[in-house]
């Protein structure tokens, strides 16, 4: 919906809905329905002043108007030449256009438009128009003979929109709750799982006949925001993650507070299945190395980074908390070595 304008996109449904009216003229015209010709000319009026309405930004306004303007015009068309044309089925259309317009009404900000209670007027007048024909006829009792391409032809039209409608709406919805979820799980500066989504992991991935958890924290990062700036520190953020993505693929990562990642792994996510304390500390000697291999430019300064790694496999029946604990120590020991190595 990037470059969606209501505005441009209303001037040529409200031309089209125009020339069909034009069109439906004549035709009522060689059917000899008078009521129907004279009543197109309010009709055509309602599109002409339709154009002026919006040109003065008075989307609502507009819609309102064309759509009680076509409920009247579909209920009198039945009403005097009976349901053999069709023109009743618009009411099944018009029922989701309703909801789909209050939907875009929200999302451009305005207020609805009543679609649930303009649905059940809808629903009346169509009972009430089909119910008289079915009692006493249409008004008009005109030969049948263009009935049929009518009926076709308006069935096609509300089957058409009624598919394509729900294949959109259906397809807008689960985009958006994959756009909602990604955002309640991933953070949005590294792109890594965030702290919720993995606390509520760690528990599964716990399960694992061998699960490791590793705690990453970039050495002296305050010295690099007050140094270089925050957003360096944001870059080198990005740039640790981007490395720990690459080098410990078949790893769940997350970002576990402002500069502190979780990495863990079992038999369950990594590859080939083959998980052993030896291949997890090869790994992650690997990261740590390409940490320090991989300084980043900012503004022409090389900025160089480094981080420290705590190790600690699951043990039967701990915790999570104490897992997470575990490995946090290993972390605060490397710390005092010195930095820039793992601990396991
Ligand atoms: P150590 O080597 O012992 O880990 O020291 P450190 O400086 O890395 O750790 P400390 O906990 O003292 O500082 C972490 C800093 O991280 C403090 C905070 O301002 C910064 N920080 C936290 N989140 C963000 C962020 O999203 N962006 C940036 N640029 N800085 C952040
Ligand atoms: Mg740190
Ligand atoms: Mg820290």
């Amino acid at each position: 919906m990037g470059n969606f304008d209501p505005k441009k996109m209303t001037y040529v449904v409200n031309t089209v809905i125009l020339l069909l009216v034009l069109g439906l003229m004549a035709f009522f015209c060689m059917l000899n329905a008078p009521f129907l010709v004279y009543f197109s000319i309010p009709t055509i009026a309602v599109y002409l002043i339709g154009y002026f309405l919006v040109y003065k930004n008075y989307l609502q306004a507009y819609v309102r108007m064309v759509y009680m303007w076509i409920t009247i015009y579909m209920c009198l068309t039945t009403l005097f030449l009976g349901y053999a044309y069709g023109f009743h089925l618009y009411c099944f259309s018009m029922i989701p256009v309703l909801f789909i317009t209050k939907y875009f009404a929200y999302r451009l900000g305005n207020k609805s438009l009543g679609a649930f209670r303009v649905s059940f007027v809808i629903a009346g007048l169509y009972l009430l128009c089909t119910g008289y024909v079915a009692l006493f006829g249409p008004i008009y009792d005109r030969n049948q003979k263009y009935a049929a391409i009518f009926w076709i032809l308006n069935a096609l039209i509300v089957f058409g929109f009624l598919i394509f409608y729900s294949h959109y709406m259906i397809n807008m919805v689960i985009e958006s709750q994959q756009r909602l979820i990604e955002m309640a799980q991933v953070d949005q500066l590294t792109k890594l799982y965030n702290r919720h989504y993995m606390k509520g992991r760690l528990k599964e991935l716990a399960k694992a006949k061998h699960a490791f958890l590793a705690m990453a924290d970039i050495d002296d990062f305050k010295k690099i925001n007050d140094t270089y700036g925050h957003n360096a520190g944001d870059d080198v953020l990005k740039a640790v993650s981007e490395l720990m993505k690459q080098v410990c693929k078949g790893c769940e990562i997350a970002r576990w507070g402002g500069e502190e990642f979780l990495i863990v792994t079992n038999e369950n996510t990594i590859t080939d299945g083959i998980i052993t304390s030896d291949i997890v500390i090869k790994l992650l000697e690997e990261l740590r190395a390409q940490v320090e291999a991989h300084p980043i430019t900012v503004d022409d300064q090389l900025i160089k980074m480094t981080v420290t790694i705590g190790l600690t496999e699951h043990q039967e029946g701990q915790r999570v908390d104490d897992w997470v604990n575990a490995a946090d120590e290993k972390l605060y020991q490397g710390k005092h070595q010195g930095k820039n190595q793992l601990i396991y």
